[in-house]
């Protein structure tokens, strides 16, 4: 069953909906599903209950000291 949600495009920073086929019912919350982004035209890993990307996300991290 393919859903469908919002995300944001880390690109150009706005607002894309986007499909996923079963999106992660098995997968868990930290399931990403690889959306092909209308906006850009890039690929992005996008969380669909979240609707968070993965490059959001690591931005979002703090800095790993080395
Ligand atoms: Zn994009």
């Amino acid at each position: 069953m393919a859903i469908v949600f919002l995300y944001q495009c880390p690109t150009l920073g706005l607002r894309v909906q986007g499909w996923a086929e079963d999106a992660g019912l098995d997968d868990g919350a930290e399931a990403y599903e690889a959306v092909a982004c209308t906006a850009c035209g890039r690929t992005h890993l996008v969380n669909p209950r979240t609707g968070h990307t993965l490059a959001a996300r690591r931005a979002a991290e703090p800095a790993v000291r080395r």
